[in-house]
């Protein structure tokens, strides 16, 4: 289901988080507080093994908790974030079985994904033998900023890979909030929804309707029969993702060098290249064999793609890149 073509509103929030219920520097009151007045509008505050328990007038909040369960191909634990589901006890007395911690959740109406696959040094193999959980965070601020393990997109494209549709979640899992390394407001999920509620936004999410973003916004997405679009906020690089080596890649540095050889009549190699020029938008048009892409961009970088004819088999992926280094991803395709 594409949640850019359903009725609803779109709301930005955060689903990992801690407070001093744990081991962050924030009261859950500070934690919500901060969250409402930087446009978000609901929140998970998950502490380590700890449901906390608030309301805020501002924030539609979900109870969460981060528990460590299970045990990886290196000997570590799984960190799952579990949503929806305040029975903590239930949950600490099933931690050494994942899979029944995670029924447990499924059978009692909540959700699972799992926490920052780099940094918990997971194989893919790790997250293919786990099955009902929704997704997995493919960005983590916090873990970003500490040791460079805040990106998990090799985890994501490996069990897509395998068949097994997984959501991408960016999360900021701040300790420390504002204090440097700042770990918040690095990444959040925008999720439609049919109305502010905690079930509504957690249906959403079991069904894939949001997309994780650290800055970029998407407009608009369709697809259909070898066919697919966007819009956005300004963005540097485009990519389209698919299983082993097929996907599509355009950068502003690859657009620049083509429109230069294309003003001087240097272009070889490329069946077909034309570029339109109105006011201050530019469309480059790329036909190569069957397959057929449009570009659009303004004076602050791309805006717009399609593509006709794509030949991925399995599935794709749209992901977007501004000139901060800062991502978009919308949730995955399967043909
Ligand atoms: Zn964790
Ligand atoms: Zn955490």
């Amino acid at each position: 289901m594409n949640p850019f073509k359903l009725k609803g509103i779109w709301l930005k929030g955060n689903l990992h988080t801690h407070s001093t219920n744990s081991d962050g520097v924030l009261t859950p009151e500070q934690v919500a507080d901060f969250y409402a007045s930087n446009g978000h509008g609901f929140l998970s505050i998950t502490d380590h093994e700890k449901v906390t328990r608030i309301a805020h007038e501002k924030l539609v909040l979900i109870p969460g908790i981060e528990t460590s369960a299970g045990e990886t191909r290196l000997g570590y634990g799984y960190h799952l974030v579990v949503l929806g589901v305040e029975d903590e006890e239930t949950i600490q007395r099933l931690r050494r079985s994942i899979e029944e911690l995670i029924d447990f959740v499924d059978e009692n109406d909540g959700l699972v994904f799992v926490a920052h696959p780099y940094w918990s040094g997971l194989t893919i193999e790790d997250l293919i033998k786990l099955k009902k959980y929704i997704g997995i965070e493919v960005y983590n601020t916090g873990c970003d900023v500490e040791c460079a393990k805040g990106f998990s997109m090799v985890h994501w494209d490996g069990v897509l890979a395998h068949n097994r549709l997984i959501y991408g979640l960016a999360v900021d899992d701040a300790h420390r909030y504002v204090s440097p390394p700042v770990d918040a407001l690095g990444g959040w999920v925008w999720v439609k929804t049919e109305t502010p509620s905690a079930e509504a936004i957690m249906d959403s999410l079991r069904r894939g309707l949001f997309y994780a973003s650290m800055g970029p916004r998407v407009d608009d997405f369709s697809h259909g029969d070898g066919f697919v679009e966007a819009s956005f906020t300004p963005v540097d690089r485009v990519d389209l993702v698919s299983d082993n080596g097929w996907g599509l890649s355009i950068s502003l540095e690859v657009y620049e060098k083509l429109r230069e050889m294309l003003e001087a009549k240097e272009l070889k190699g490329v069946s077909e290249v034309e570029l339109n020029v109105e006011d201050e938008v530019e469309e480059l048009y790329i036909r190569m064999g069957d397959l057929k892409a449009l570009v659009r961009k303004t004076m602050d970088g791309f805006t717009y793609f399609s593509v006709k004819n794509y030949g991925f088999k399995k599935y794709f992926r749209v992901e977007l890149t501004d000139g901060k280094g800062r991502k978009a991803w919308i949730n995955p395709v399967f043909l």
